[in-house]
């Protein structure tokens, strides 16, 4: 891999290597510019490159530098509901480590529906007074970089014409996953209910392509790395290529810690912390921070300067607010017959219909519906029998050999409607390992996206007796308190005064400032998020070159 020297300036600095941060890595490298990629996470290798680990004892303590997420005792975050409370330690987590939250998430790869980009105009359902707003950009803009991001990262799926589904201009470069018979059981309810079982896209892929194996249903999948990189990650897709380029640089474990600006209230670079705690500084003409919706937001909060006292890029008040968590729902059945449910992906199979909102429910709202076996059987015999289970003794071993093998969860992605109240800030007492404000996060979902849950419970639990489930059961709805799905605290927009980027993702108040990443939504979408923000990616990248190739952003080139 290129090695620049610590005191060479570079055309870009990308601040993050997941989603967002891999493909700019990969396309700003791949057209001739030079690339520092910093990772806060280590390289998350257990055996040879890219051989995580997947043993589920030794994940829970792997050392620091194999981890795959952050850890809130060191990346420190308080939670609260609201202003009036004062916060209390949190565990929101997210991705860390080189690749970001690709290296061990689920892999759904929806897209938005053409209205979720404009639903607070067109929905009639959306009450007053929340910050939903369009978007600055339409479905059929994005459309072509959906399809990029599909056939570039690789994308199981198949095109299907509905009106729960996003309309594609092409198909997906692999098949679907195989049925489970979580997806079975699903779809024979929805045969006998009037409901669409579809096939779900995956970031997962079930043919050899662009020289990585297929998935080979081991089961351990979700919240683990993959071992025969068959789960389309950053780090087995856009950061070799962009290593391979000769002119991108990785640096694993690489915390930043701000933003540097000059006199003109253009970015200079960054200052970060190495691995051991030792703060470095690089240049680079151009700064693209891909950190996640949460850590972006907080890294701007933290790099005030006189000339941007209330932190980088906040001239509207607005870096940090609107965030979402997002929201979920499960219910769980269980069956008579043996499902063998730890092989294979963690979801295949959704029920769609419930995707738009309807007058009809009385509350905005919407989501999908996904069949999965949800847990390894270790996390599963630690802590995911029915509720009222002993955790020991014969009632325990009863439960075990009931439920392991014969039981279905269904999990449901929701929306969660953005409101300026909902937000990441600093908290004034509680720092982080590094001697940082840490993260605090304040957040209470609207009445209506509980609504919505408790309406998605209600179906999930219908659903499953509709499938023939023996025993049913579905805890109660809660909000988040934080999460991986992160979004929305540097919305775009078109005026300055009512967001932080524009629709090409750069920042209004700092000319060579550009935010890719889960951040800039608007508005939630259903809660998955990742498809979006690649689209997103590649198109913030296209416009990026060909405005620093033109010399209206100023680069070596
Ligand atoms: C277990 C799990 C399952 C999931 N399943 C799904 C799914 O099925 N579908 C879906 O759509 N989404 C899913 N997600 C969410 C998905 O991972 C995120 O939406 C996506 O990765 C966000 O992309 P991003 O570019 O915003 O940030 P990330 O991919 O989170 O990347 C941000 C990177 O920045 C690094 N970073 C943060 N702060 C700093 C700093 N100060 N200095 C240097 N580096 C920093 C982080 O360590 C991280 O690696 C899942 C997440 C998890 C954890």
């Amino acid at each position: 891999m290129k090695k620049f020297p610590l005191n060479s300036e570079v055309d870009f600095v990308v601040i993050g290597s997941g989603a967002g941060g891999g493909i700019m890595a990969k396309q700003l490298a791949t057209a001739g510019f030079s690339v520092v990629v910093l990772e806060q996470g280590g390289w998350g290798k257990y055996g040879r490159e890219h051989e995580y680990n997947k043993d589920e004892w030794i994940q829970l303590h792997l050392p620091e530098d194999q981890q795959l997420m952050s850890d809130p005792n060191r990346q420190r975050n308080t939670f609260r509901r609201n202003d009036r409370e004062k916060a209390k330690p949190g565990n929101h987590t997210y991705g860390c480590v080189v690749g970001g939250g690709t290296v061990t998430y689920g892999g759904s790869s929806w897209r938005h529906l053409p209205y979720e980009f404009k639903e607070a105009t067109t929905d009639p359902t959306i009450p007053s007074g929340t910050g939903m707003a369009d978007w600055p950009i339409t479905y059929e803009e994005l459309e072509p970089y959906y399809v990029q991001a599909e056939w570039e990262m690789g994308i199981s799926g198949r095109k299907i014409d509905s009106p729960f589904l996003a309309p594609m201009s092409k198909d997906y470069p692999v098949p679907p996953v195989p049925l489970k018979s979580s997806g079975a059981l699903m779809m024979t309810a929805a045969q006998k209910l009037g409901l669409t079982c579809v096939p779900g896209p995956l970031a997962i892929i079930t043919r050899p392509y662009m020289g990585r194996a297929a998935c080979v249903n081991c089961g351990i999948c979700s919240g683990y790395g993959c071992q025969v990189r068959a789960r389309s990650s950053s780090a087995v897709t856009m950061l070799p290529l962009a290593v391979n380029t000769g002119r991108c640089e990785i640096r694993a474990r690489s915390y930043v810690r701000e933003i540097t600006t000059d006199g003109a209230g253009r970015c200079t670079g960054v200052i970060y912390f190495d691995a051991e705690k030792k703060e470095v500084r690089q240049r680079a003409k151009v700064v693209v921070l891909s950190a996640n919706a949460s850590e972006s937001a907080r890294l701007l909060l933290l790099s005030k300067s006189g000339r941007f006292p209330d932190g980088l890029a906040n001239s509207s008040g607005l870096v940090g607010k609107y965030v979402m968590y997002g929201n979920g729902v499960t219910a769980t059945g269980l069956f008579e017959h043996p499902l063998n449910e730890y092989k294979g992906v963690v979801s295949g199979a959704a029920i769609v219909d419930f995707v738009p909102s309807d007058p009809k429910r009385g509350h905005y709202g919407g989501g999908r519906m996904t069949a999965r076996g949800y847990q390894t059987p270790f996390e599963l015999g630690l802590n995911g029998l029915s509720p009222g289970t002993p955790h020991w003794g014969a009632a325990y071993k009863k439960a075990l050999k009931e439920e392991a093998n014969h039981r279905m969860t269904i999990q449901c992605y929701v929306t969660q409607m953005p409101l300026e109240t909902n937000r990441v800030d600093l908290d004034p007492d509680v720092k982080d390992e590094w001697g940082l404000p840490a993260m605090r996060i304040t957040s209470t979902s609207h009445p209506d996206d509980i609504k919505n849950m408790e309406f998605f419970r209600q179906k999930s639990i219908e659903v499953l007796q509709a499938a023939g489930a023996t025993r049913v059961w579905a805890p109660p709805v809660g909000d988040t308190r934080g999460g991986a799905h992160n979004r929305g605290t540097c919305r775009m927009g078109n005026d300055p005064k009512t967001s932080v980027v524009d629709k090409y993702q750069k920042a209004h108040d700092v000319p060579n400032l550009f935010i890719v990443d889960g951040s800039v939504f608007v508005t939630g979408g259903r809660n998955h998020p990742t498809m979006t923000i690649q689209a997103l990616a590649f198109r913030a990248a296209d416009h990026l070159v060909q405005a620093a190739k033109k010399g209206a952003i100023k680069t070596s080139f």
